[in-house]
């Protein structure tokens, strides 16, 4: 008999949680096929990416960066400090724009072929898996074996190597965040010395070895945000991992004889038993589907071999099964595209116009004008700089905008690289030239001969001035 597609009933629980709230632990069926294959070309290039990233300088800086301990991002080598928060978070945001209008358009593609998650745990840890427990049928039966020899060596090699992978994982994660100088400290000094940075690796380890041994596709149905927010962002034209429900049903065994009255899934279930994540596809889009193709390589293998077409399971949209309707542009996917546009561009013109070097020039506070010699006035001010690039720059300070002379307190200010410096200067300015008691005045801000910015400031002069 065949099974009716509109039984909902599935939807009622989770396919990892028992009826009696205990965990199912997923078995997944080796996957193999065209998209298996394309799939680990991109793992290949994603790992390579990942692992050295960390290590790529550029002018001896990071290229890449993400010290929220300091505050301090690198992106492509362009650092960020706490004053340029406002970029950071515009380009954030444009980020998660383009994630959305992605996923109104492809669904959770993100999640198969970009994810660390998915990544790590079905191209890293589980091939490890199949390597040393075998395919789904042999894990189970070494699950329930006794504790024999075969079982004791194969459990520890198999939880010794994700121990170490977690580890290596762990500090690289690290070194995205406080960069390969420190991590390499770390692990050259003596403990005693660095009892946080080597806290942070073990408790690091400890999360990734219990994510990808213990935890598993947990992390994708629980905790992470964007897969809940799947519902809301996919629509009927959303191309998803879909099966072709009015090709395939009503679904019936494979049998030699006419099977016109039948759809063309033959209810092997080769793609329920490759599913990572426990569903069966079959009963229409789930919040718990990551993308990860391994059901249209079953689908795809299995169609094959009946002599049918392929891409009964495949990437397509409600709209195309239904309508044969291709991508369409929506109201929706034009507001989006919009939306980011316009924040780009916004994001592209805050960082054209950024400074490398930030000067703030203000009166030193509870202090008036001082009366000097030879009929001048002068009055005192407090100068902050920011040095965001990677070398120290000599700083020097020109009078735009009147007569007067700048008289620097103290020596040569030079601001080392990434870092801040403050000190202190007057400005003196002929007493008869003074016309307000207030002036503007312009202080231009050299590094060399190179002109950084133009700062506008007061000047204070005697009330009585004839
Ligand atoms: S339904 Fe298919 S694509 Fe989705 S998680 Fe399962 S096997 Fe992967
Ligand atoms: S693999 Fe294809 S034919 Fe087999 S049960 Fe799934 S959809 Fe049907």
């Amino acid at each position: 008999m065949a099974k009716s597609i509109k039984d909902d009933t599935f939807r009622d629980s989770v396919s990892t949680i028992s009826k009696d709230g205990k965990r199912n632990w997923i078995y997944a069926q080796k996957p193999k096929g065209r998209l298996q294959n394309a799939r680990t070309i991109v793992t290949f290039f994603y790992l390579v990416i990942f692992f050295t990233l960390p290590f790529i300088r550029v002018n001896g800086e990071p290229y890449f960066l993400f010290n929220v301990l300091e505050r301090r991002f690198i992106f492509f080598g362009v650092t960020f400090w706490p004053q340029d928060f406002f970029i950071f978070g515009i380009g954030m945001l444009a980020f998660i724009v383009f994630i959305v209008l992605f996923t109104v358009v492809f669904g959770r593609v993100f999640c198969g072929w970009v994810c660390p998650q998915t990544i790590f745990m079905e191209m890293v840890f589980r091939k490890i898996e199949y390597w040393i427990d075998g395919d789904a049928p042999k894990q189970r039966i070494l699950k329930n074996m006794p504790w024999n020899r075969e079982k004791i060596i194969k459990r520890s090699a198999k939880h010794l190597i994700f121990f170490l992978i977690a580890f290596l994982i762990a500090n690289t994660f690290l070194s995205y965040i406080i960069g390969t100088d420190k991590l390499f400290q770390i692990i050259a000094e003596p403990i005693s010395q660095n009892i946080g940075g080597f806290l942070s690796i073990l408790i690091f380890t400890g999360i990734f070895y219990a994510v990808y041994a213990w935890f598993r596709e947990q992390v994708c149905l629980i905790v992470c945000p964007y897969g809940r927010l799947q519902g809301v962002m996919t629509d009927k034209n959303s191309i998803l991992v879909a099966y072709n429900y009015l090709r395939g049903e009503p679904r019936e065994k494979y049998k030699k004889t006419e099977r016109k009255e039948f759809g063309d899934c033959i209810d092997c279930m080769q793609c329920v038993k490759v599913c990572p994540m426990g569903i069966d596809i079959r009963n229409g889009t789930q919040l718990e589907c990551t993308s990860c193709n391994a059901c249209i390589d079953a689908c795809d293998f299995i169609m094959e071999k009946i002599n049918l077409p392929k891409g009964l399971i495949g990437y397509t949209s409600e709209n195309n099964i239904v309508n044969r309707e291709k991508l369409k542009i929506t109201p929706r996917i034009m507001a989006y595209s919009t939306v980011l546009v316009l924040i780009v561009g916004f994001f592209v013109l805050l960082l054209s116009t950024r400074q490398d070097i930030d000067t703030t020039i203000f009166r030193t506070p509870g202090m008036l004008y001082q009366k000097q010699e030879n009929n001048m006035i002068s009055n005192l001010y407090n100068i902050k700089i920011i040095n965001k690039t990677s070398k120290s720059v000599p700083i020097t300070l020109k009078l735009e905008s009147s007569n007067g002379t700048i008289k620097m307190i103290g020596k040569e200010v030079i601001i080392g690289k990434e870092s801040k410096a403050e000190t202190e200067f007057f400005i003196l300015i002929p007493k008869d030239e003074i016309i307000d008691r207030k002036t503007v005045l312009n202080v231009g801000v050299y590094s060399g001969d190179k002109k950084i910015e133009t700062v506008k400031t007061t000047f204070l002069g005697p009330i009585t001035l004839n």
